[in-house]
């Protein structure tokens, strides 16, 4: 079964252009170095499941025209990863039954926590996203695909990457265990996290993650969660032509079943 794969944000926690930052890729005119917050829309069999909610999600909806959501999916709890759940009530009254939402125990706890209010069940104010928390600590099938949670390393945190069919996304690492890698083999499109060049304790770089591609040796490769250390047309043309930086609104087909 043929999948097509959005990038809605290739953009490190702080978005790109950085408020109040002064430097040359913050000024780019280049469309390809706006940048925001890190989230991918994954569209099959009819159906359209977005991998975490950033807080850029209601501007990335809209450029993107999302007329329905089927399902969420959490990598972790962090704010550039979650704070965009309010935005999705349009959608959420516009389809029958709740929106499912799937993570780990830690991050469903972290999200019910900072968005209280949509799980309390005696709010008094209305008009809140119409969704449901499921806890998963494994695969999750949905409407035909199979989502794989991959362990990765963040910093001191524990968070989850996922496979699907034959395209991986990874975000928010600083090291990938072994036993993950594993579940890496015969990828046609892996997304890793390349923040800048200079190391960072919970982020890998683009020398961490070219590395990576030629260990795991997907058919493509693309970089994600990009600071404003990397202008998009010249950190391109240093890297592998199976290489790419994302970019806000790329367009990838894939086999996902
Ligand atoms: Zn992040
Ligand atoms: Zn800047
Ligand atoms: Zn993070």
């Amino acid at each position: 079964m043929k999948a097509t794969l959005t990038v809605l944000g290739s953009g490190t926690s702080m978005g790109v252009p950085t408020i109040g930052c002064t430097c040359r890729v913050c000024h780019s005119t280049d469309p390809h170095d706006r940048r925001t917050r890190p989230s991918v829309m994954v569209e099959y069999n009819g159906h359209c499941v977005l991998i975490d909610t950033t807080p850029d999600f209601r501007e990335q909806a809209i450029r993107e025209k999302i007329s329905r959501l089927d399902a969420i999916l959490y990598t972790h709890a962090h704010a550039d990863h979650i704070l965009g759940l309010d935005d999705v009530r349009p959608l959420s009254f516009r389809r029958d039954g709740k929106i499912p939402l799937y993570a780990f125990d830690n991050t469903a706890r972290a999200v019910e926590h900072v968005f209280s209010y949509i799980f309390e069940a005696n709010y008094k104010f209305g008009g809140i996203a119409r969704v449901e928390m499921n806890r998963i600590s494994g695969p999750v099938e949905l409407f035909g695909a199979r989502f794989d949670p991959i362990s990765l390393v963040h910093g001191d945190a524990e968070i989850q990457g996922f496979r699907f069919g034959a395209a991986a996304y990874l975000t928010d690492f600083s090291e990938i265990p072994p036993d993950s890698k594993e579940q890496m083999r015969d990828l046609d499109i892996l997304f890793l996290d390349a923040l800048r060049h200079k190391p960072h304790p919970t982020h890998s770089t683009v020398e961490n993650s070219l590395r990576l591609v030629e260990e795991l040796k997907p058919s493509r490769a693309f970089f994600t969660h990009i600071a404003h250390d990397l202008p998009h047309e010249e950190t391109n043309r240093t890297l592998p032509d199976h290489v790419r930086l994302a970019h806000d609104g790329l367009k990838l087909e894939f086999d996902i079943a």
